[in-house]
């Protein structure tokens, strides 16, 4: 690898070539605006690249990544995504993508010490805490992907208690959230079936969806 990281740069331009090969004028279209109808929220593990895998193109997918998809109200960053996709861009839906196998996860589950980061995870172990009985339940090499499922139901619900999606709400205008999750092991996107267009759906779909996952868990129609 160069220091000048010139393998990058050659990518890109191959890359660039490609879109505008398959697409002549992709790219001065693109100046014009963007239109999104999609806001991905997911975890920044380089292992989860949010357009590729749902092969999307530039302008298609607008992204906010953290450790381990955390929304929580007090976050400046994860707030001011969500109300310019809400306000400005008019997205008509909102995802948080979470993913088998989540390091943050399992460093939240298991109360390992990973640096500065820790304080950011105290979010999970607020739902694994929720959730300690049912957890404690699941076999032990299934509990991160199944925190991993709760983490996301958790946020998801976040973003719809936000004062942006609540105001869109009021004043009518369309805006889904969705709960999935992403398979490391075979690339593939499952629906956590947890979908909310409004505010009396909040907490009926969350908690539908939690009992599903329950169920898928523990293997059974048991539930906590
Ligand atoms: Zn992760």
């Amino acid at each position: 690898m160069s220091t000048e990281l010139n393998e990058l740069f050659e990518s890109n331009r191959r890359w660039a070539a490609e879109i505008e090969q398959r697409e002549p004028g992709f790219f001065s279209r693109l100046i014009q605006q963007q239109t999104p109808q999609y806001l991905w929220i997911g975890c920044a593990d380089s292992r989860v690249p949010a357009n590729e895998l749902v092969d999307l193109l530039p302008g298609e997918l607008f992204v906010h990544r953290n450790i381990a998809n955390v929304v929580v109200p007090s976050d400046l960053n994860a707030l001011s995504v969500i109300q310019y996709a809400v306000d400005a861009l008019k997205v008509r839906h909102i995802i948080v993508v979470g993913h088998s196998n989540c390091g943050g996860v399992k460093a939240a589950l298991n109360n390992l010490r990973v640096g500065l980061a820790d304080n950011w995870l105290r979010h999970i172990q607020d739902v694994r805490n929720t959730h300690r009985i049912f957890l404690e339940r699941v076999p032990a090499a299934r509990r991160v992907d199944a925190l991993v499922e709760l983490n996301v139901l958790e946020q998801a619900r976040n973003v719809c208690r936000t004062t942006i999606v609540e105001d869109a709400w009021l004043r009518g205008q369309e805006v889904i959230i969705h709960g999935w999750v992403y398979g490391l092991h075979n690339g593939l996107l499952e629906d956590l079936r947890m979908t909310v267009a409004g505010i009396d759906d909040i907490e009926p779909a969350h908690a539908r969806a939690v009992e599903s996952v329950q169920r898928r868990y523990l293997g059974s129609s048991t539930t906590i």
